[in-house]
């Protein structure tokens, strides 16, 4: 099989493509994504949460390409054997792009690093990282005066969080999944966008080599114990076998998205601000201060 342009293919998804028109097929449908949802405004002041690795590298690349006002934040969350090699990408192809970085740790920012607090909390560290990870995006993102957060998530990840919050039947998290993430406007929040939602794991993975960029495939020694691992086995087993899978349930769910939204809209669950630090929350006080306050000295 060839591609239409004569070339030899390098991948098939839904027909045959050599590299160079795989490279335009991609960026053509990250553009319409980004159209057709109204993910950003020419002006509008862009930080992209970048790790390091291809998904969030690639989402800082297409949006400088297309936005003048592009930056990148990394989290360090400080996790030794991991963290220093991906900062270490995220730094080159930053320079390289001439995307400025901005980067927080864990440490400074909470005194503690992930490692040092999955030890003291004797918690999932995955549980404390993304919500620790998440609330320095946002309360970053809203100092450095940015009008949208964009975050690398993929097919993959999309239909897995549907998938998990089905399966905990959680309307109110379901209902915050989509391209545009957040239901309800509030003054502490940076609305987040998710460009390469549309695209699976393997088709970002091609993109970025076709494109000679290289990538830091180091795992996190922690993501053995996410539940989004098992969701992940699951689901690649399931599109190995019935093609087409995880975008059905991307389609599914987007179809019903706005109605979910809506009814989120007009629940019960207000937007509040946390009494600790002041940033979102639909409690009194927000997961993260939440978090922070099991640290055994605190409750000494
Ligand atoms: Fe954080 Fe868990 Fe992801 Fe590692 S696998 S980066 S600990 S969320
Ligand atoms: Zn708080």
């Amino acid at each position: 099989m060839k591609c239409s342009c004569g070339n030899n293919p390098v991948i098939i998804i839904h027909k045959a493509y050599c590299d160079e028109c795989f490279i335009k097929y991609f960026e053509r449908e990250i553009k319409k994504h980004i159209k057709k949802n109204k993910l950003a405004l020419k002006n509008d002041k862009i930080a992209v949460g970048v790790s390091g690795g291809k998904d969030s590298l690639t989402t800082a690349y297409l949006l400088k390409k297309y936005y003048h006002d592009v930056s990148a934040v990394l989290i360090d969350e400080g996790i030794k054997g991991y963290r220093p090699y991906s900062k270490e990408k995220a730094e080159k192809y930053c320079k390289e792009w001439d995307i400025p970085l901005h980067i927080y740790s864990f440490k400074e920012e909470f005194g503690y690093s992930l490692d040092q607090l999955a030890k003291k909390l004797k918690i999932n560290p995955c549980s404390i990282c993304g919500v620790l990870r998440r609330y320095l995006l946002n309360k970053k993102s809203r100092e450095l005066g940015f009008d949208k957060t964009a975050t690398g998530h993929n097919l993959d990840d999309e239909s897995q969080a549907i998938l998990m919050n089905l399966f905990a039947n959680d309307l109110q998290r379901l209902s915050r999944v989509g391209a545009l993430v957040g239901v309800k406007e509030f003054k502490n929040f940076v609305v987040k966008i998710k460009p390469l939602r549309i695209m699976s794991e393997k088709e970002v993975m091609t993109y970025f080599l076709c494109k000679g960029f290289s990538t830091d495939l180091r795992e996190c020694p922690y993501s053995a114990t996410a539940f989004r691992l098992k969701i992940r086995n699951v689901l690649n087993d399931y599109d190995f076998k019935h093609k087409g899978a995880k975008i059905n349930i991307l389609k599914f769910f987007d179809k019903r998205a706005e109605k979910l939204k809506e009814q989120a809209r007009n629940s019960s669950v207000n937007v509040k601000t946390c009494s600790n630090c002041g940033e979102h929350t639909s409690g009194d006080y927000c997961k993260a201060c939440t978090i922070l306050a099991k640290l055994p000295e605190k409750t000494n």
